[in-house]
């Protein structure tokens, strides 16, 4: 079994260097804010942003939690975002996905200033990152780089292999791996023979959104798991599958009717070098990037340098 990378405890580092920042601030009139605009009924979404919500609140940012109701449409989404971008005293713009249907989301993330684009979606930001300039990252992808950098983990000239291309985590965690040097490989669900391109992987990173989908065959010995993956299983055949034996789980199976498992099988965390767990991994340290983005940004809206250990 690798050693586990504790997400949690790492986010929790860089959460206290986000609060050191948010007091530094404070004496020049200067309080980052986040507003978080949640328009879908989503369950899972809901607790996404009420926790970045809570974590504004423990850390001194101020938070603006925008709830529009499920019928909205485009156009008024538009005028909200339009009302945000003029709005002083918020410097972090967050649309919480998915949206509801009639809503056109790429319009919206287009209308977003890209300097309060926190969650680093606007084309101007995705260009900036591509082209190596200062850009809002985007919060899992920078998280997962953050992770490694503060394991001590080497990236450059090392193989990463990246399973999944989505605009949200795949594409930008590999262009960001790429920056740090890394050789990096992008697969999807018309990869061929992904076996054999994750069997390279020094770095393996699954974002694909389907329960265990990486076995233990898949994993190269020695390798550093990244698993983004967050899904919800609810049966016992499910719950078996992943995690027969395990005692702590199997009580809070009991007790909550449901488990989340990754994208990567556990029986594969065998062979890793080091690993991510789900939950506690990649999870906690995208909500810290995304107030580590919003300092920043409260930063360069009024052309202060960035700041040092963010
Ligand atoms: P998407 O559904 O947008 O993308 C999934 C990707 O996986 C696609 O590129 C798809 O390929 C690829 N894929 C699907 N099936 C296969 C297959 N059989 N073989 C190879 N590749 C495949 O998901 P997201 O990127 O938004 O999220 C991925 C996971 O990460 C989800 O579980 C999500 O819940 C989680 N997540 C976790 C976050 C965190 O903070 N920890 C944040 C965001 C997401 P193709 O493009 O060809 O369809």
């Amino acid at each position: 079994m690798g050693t586990i990378l504790d997400g949690a405890a790492i986010a929790a580092q860089i959460q206290s260097e986000v609060r050191a920042e948010v007091a530094r601030l404070a004496p020049h009139g200067i309080r980052p804010g986040l507003a978080a605009v949640l328009a879908s009924q989503d369950p899972a979404s809901a607790i996404y942003v009420r926790s970045k919500v809570r974590t504004c609140e423990e850390l001194g940012l101020a938070s603006d939690l925008i709830l529009p109701p499920d019928t909205v449409t485009t156009e008024e989404m538009l005028a909200l975002i339009g009302g945000l971008n003029a709005r002083e005293d918020i410097d972090g713009i967050l649309i919480q996905l998915p949206l509801p249907p009639q809503v056109q989301a790429r319009r919206l993330l287009e209308a977003v200033s890209p300097e309060k684009d926190v969650d680093g979606f606007h084309p101007v930001n995705v260009g900036r990152l591509q082209t190596g300039q200062a850009a809002f990252p985007p919060c899992t992808a920078a998280g997962m780089i953050e992770l490694l950098k503060r394991s001590k983990l080497p990236i450059a000239g090392r193989h990463a292999v990246v399973v999944g291309r989505s605009d949200i985590v795949g594409k930008p965690t590999a262009i960001l791996l790429l920056a740090e040097n890394a050789t990096v490989t992008i697969c999807h669900s018309k990869t061929r023979d992904l076996r054999a391109l994750t069997l390279q992987a020094d770095i393996l990173v699954a974002a694909i959104g389907r329960p265990g989908f990486i076995t233990a065959d898949m994993v190269k010995p020695g390798a550093v798991i990244l698993d983004v993956g967050i899904n919800r299983i609810a049966t016992r055949e499910e719950f078996d599958k992943y995690f027969a034996g395990d005692q702590r789980r199997e009580e809070l199976f009991r007790r909550r009717g449901s488990a989340i498992v990754g994208d990567v099988h556990p029986a594969a965390f065998l062979q890793a070098g080091a690993y991510t767990p789900v939950p506690g991994g990649v999870g906690p340290l995208t909500i810290a990037m995304l107030m580590a983005n919003t300092v920043r940004a409260a930063r360069l809206r009024r052309g202060l340098p960035r700041p040092e250990c963010l």
